[in-house]
C-alpha cells in the first residue's frame, strides 16, 4: 500500500480482515500530519445535490464506518447533523432532498424569519431558504486514522514510514523506494492523495494537485455557547459559500469553502497565507454576522486533488497495482468504503473500478 492516509490505510483494513499480509508505506510518519486525512474534523452527508451517485453511495459508507468503529473500539462520528442555508436560486437543496427521501433520510424546512433565533451566528442578509438535514455530521480524521493504525499493528500489518516510493513495477507488483531499495508484494495500491499523478503520471490528464485553505476560529463570547450545539453549515451563496464545523470536543471551530485553486505543490507550506485565505475571509463575514469580532486561531493549507466532475479514480494501472484516488475535497468520508472495495476486488480477482 502506498499512503497512510484514509484511502491507504481502508484498503489494508479491508485486506487485512480478508487475511491478507499487508505493507504499508509512506513517505512521511504515520499517519501523516501533512496528508488530506490529518485533521480535526470532516464533514458527512447524505445530501449531495446533483451528485447522486454519491448520494447513493452514502448508506454504505455510514455502515463501513460502523463495522471500522467496532474494529478499532470506538466511534469517531458525531451526528451533530446538517443545516443548509441558500441565498440565491440553487437547485442543490431539492436535488438532495431527492435522494433523501428515497433514501429515508429525514429533514425539514427552518423558516428564514426563525433563523435569528435558532441560530444567531448566522448572517441572515439575502437568506432565501435554510433546511435541516439529518444523517449528517461530524467525522475526526486524525483520530480515526491513529486508531486504524494502532489497530492495523494488531493484525500484523507492516508499516514503513519515512519512506518514499519512487517507483512502482505494476506488472510485478514490485517498488522502488527513494533510496533505491526494492519491496516485493503480489499487489499494490496506490492511495497518495495529493501526490498521486507523480507515480502514476497519466492520472495528470484528469486530477490536478489543489492547494486549499481552511481557518480555525474563536467565536465572540456571546456565541460561543450556540456554537457549542451547533450542527454542521453549509452556505450555498455565490459569495456567501463556506462549509462549517462546528467546536465539538477535541476540535476548534472551523471554516472552509468548496472553491479549488487547481494549483500549488503538495510538498509545499501548509501554514496559509493572505492570498490563501482572502476569498474565504469575505465569504466567512458574509455568512456569520459581527464575522470581524472572531479571532483567527490558524490559517491552515490542506491539498488534495480535483476532477473536473468531482469524481473519484479507481482502477487497475497494470496486472498487479490499482491506483485509488478519491477526493475533490469530498472522499473523507467514503474513504472506509472505497478501501474496502478495492480490498474486496483484490480479494475476488476483479479489481475494483470507480
Ligand atoms: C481542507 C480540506 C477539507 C476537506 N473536507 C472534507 C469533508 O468535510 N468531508 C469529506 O468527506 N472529505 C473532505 N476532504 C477530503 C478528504 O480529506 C480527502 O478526500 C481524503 O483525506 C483523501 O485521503 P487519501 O488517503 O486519498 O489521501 P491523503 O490523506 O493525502 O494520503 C495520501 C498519503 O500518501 C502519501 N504519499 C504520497 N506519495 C507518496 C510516495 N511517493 N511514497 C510514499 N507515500 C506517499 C502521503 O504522504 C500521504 O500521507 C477535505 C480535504 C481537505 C484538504
Amino acid at each position: 500500500m502506498v499512503g497512510a492516509g484514509i484511502n491507504g490505510l481502508s484498503t489494508a483494513w479491508g485486506l487485512a480482515r480478508r487475511g491478507f499480509e499487508v505493507a504499508v508505506f509512506d513517505q512521511g510518519a504515520i499517519p501523516n500530519p501533512v496528508s488530506s486525512s490529518f485533521d480535526e474534523h470532516r464533514a458527512t452527508r447524505h445530501a449531495y445535490g446533483e451528485m447522486h451517485r454519491y448520494a447513493r453511495m452514502m448508506p454504505a459508507a455510514f455502515a463501513t464506518y460502523e463495522q471500522m468503529w467496532v474494529d478499532i473500539g470506538r466511534s469517531h462520528y458525531d451526528p451533530v447533523g446538517l443545516v443548509v442555508f441558500q441565498r440565491e436560486d440553487d437547485s442543490w437543496i431539492n436535488a438532495s432532498l431527492a435522494d433523501m427521501d428515497e433514501m429515508g433520510i429525514g429533514w425539514r424546512e427552518i423558516e428564514v424569519t426563525a433563523v435569528p433565533e435558532l441560530y444567531p451566528m448566522i448572517a441572515p442578509e439575502g437568506l432565501t431558504r435554510a433546511v435541516a438535514m439529518e444523517g449528517a455530521g461530524v467525522l475526526f480524521p486524525s483520530r480515526i486514522v491513529t486508531d486504524l493504525v494502532v489497530h492495523l499493528s494488531l493484525k500484523g500489518v507492516a508499516f514503513h514510514a519515512n519512506t518514499k516510493i519512487a517507483a512502482i513495477d505494476p506488472e510485478t507488483a514490485s517498488l522502488t523506494t527513494a533510496d533505491g531499495k526494492q519491496h516485493q508484494g503480489d499487489y499494490i495500491v496506490i492511495a497518495a492523495g495529493a501526490w498521486a499523478t507523480r507515480l502514476v503520471p497519466e492520472l495528470a490528464t484528469e486530477a490536478t494537485p489543489s492547494r486549499q485553505a481552511v481557518i480555525f476560529v474563536a467565536p465572540p463570547v456571546e456565541l460561543a455557547t450556540q456554537w457549542q450545539v451547533a450542527p454542521v453549515f453549509f452556505d450555498l451563496g455565490k459569495d456567501s459559500g463556506t462549509y462549517t464545523l462546528p467546536p465539538r470536543p477535541g476540535t476548534r471551530l472551523k471554516i472552509g469553502d468548496h472553491e479549488f485553486t487547481r494549483r500549488g505543490d503538495p510538498d509545499g507550506s501548509r501554514i496559509a497565507d493572505d492570498g490563501d485565505v482572502e476569498r474565504l475571509m469575505k465569504a466567512a463575514s458574509l455568512s456569520y454576522a459581527g464575522f470581524e469580532r472572531y479571532s483567527v486561531l490558524e490559517r491552515k493549507a490542506c491539498f488534495y486533488t480535483v476532477t473536473d466532475d468531482e469524481r473519484f479514480i479507481a482502477r487497475p494501472i497494470g496486472p498487479k497495482a490499482s491506483l485509488l484516488s478519491a477526493c475533490s475535497g469530498h472522499g473523507f468520508k467514503l474513504g472506509a468504503l472505497m478501501g474496502d472495495l478495492m480490498a474486496k476486488g483484490i480479494a475476488q480477482g476483479e479489481p475494483f473500478v470507480h
